[in-house]
């Protein structure tokens, strides 16, 4: 469906035993209602998939490996993922970048194997200080050279036919709750987001620009996911530490499924 609004959840490294995924799982399932306009994604770690694939919810995972197989001592195959039941995999995000040196041209590799398994990548972009938007809140020429760098390097070999299977979140790294916690204003989000567009036509066509599925993430909450959706315009969320609260999570899906 054209406008249906994904709200993702990445759990990062949490929770930290099945007991608790249990606990969190059930609450999700009993307060979170199916609509046909929104998806309700959920990215575990690895080891709790199969405990979220049997909860009903669309499962996403948060990493994968570029290659389909072999010796990769502790990585994870897109191919692995796919059999799991996976549908969508998270790609670049900012702290695979920080803590495990990710670089733009493994992004690259691991959006391709991805997408090589028909599985949709949710590729993660953003600019580090908050003082990449100009007192106007216009991206400032050092914001649009990082986040137009990540994009096109990430999008290498990419066809526009595979262009059409990719996710955006604009995540702005500043805004994460780990980092400041201060949530980037939506204004801003819905400029950002327009630049990622205009990237995409340059790259593809208009169409794709058009169409292309862009999320905002960094301090989402239940409070403020409405201004996200509905002023900056975004086509869903992808929300961290507010996921692994049930009812603050659930509460942010409710406030996205009353806009429907
Ligand atoms: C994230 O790191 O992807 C994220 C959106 O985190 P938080 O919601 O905690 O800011």
């Amino acid at each position: 469906m054209k406008n249906k609004k994904l709200i993702i959840a990445n759990w990062k490294m949490n929770p930290t035993n099945l007991k608790e995924v249990g606990h969190l799982l059930s609450s999700l399932k009993r307060d979170i209602k199916k609509t046909e306009k929104t998806e309700v994604i959920i990215c575990p770690p690895f080891v709790y998939l199969p405990q979220v694939k049997d909860s009903g919810f669309t499962l996403g995972a948060q990493n994968c490996f570029w290659e389909d197989k072999g010796a990769y001592t502790g990585e994870v195959s897109a191919a692995m993922l796919k059999d799991l039941g996976c549908e969508y995999v998270l790609v670049g995000h900012s702290e695979r970048k920080k803590y495990f040196q990710e670089t733009d041209e493994m992004v690259n590799k691991k959006l391709k194997i991805i997408l090589k398994n028909r599985l949709k990548p949710i590729l993660c972009v953003g600019e580090e200080t908050r003082d990449t938007f100009s007192s106007e809140g216009m991206p400032t020429n050092e914001m649009s050279l990082i986040i137009g760098e990540q994009i096109e390097k990430a999008l290498i070999d990419v066809s526009s036919a595979k262009m059409k299977e990719i996710v955006i979140a604009y995540e702005p790294i500043w805004a994460i709750s780990n980092n400041t916690g201060i949530p980037c204003l939506p204004d801003d989000a819905m400029k950002a987001a327009l630049f990622i567009r205009k990237i995409l036509n340059k790259l593809y066509n208009r169409t794709i620009a058009e169409k292309a599925k862009i999320l905002y993430g960094g301090s989402v909450n239940s409070q403020n996911v409405i201004d996200y959706i509905k002023e900056a315009r975004m086509d869903g969320v992808l929300v961290g530490s507010a996921s692994l609260n049930a009812n603050e999570f659930a509460k942010i899906v409710e406030k996205v499924i009353e806009l429907e």
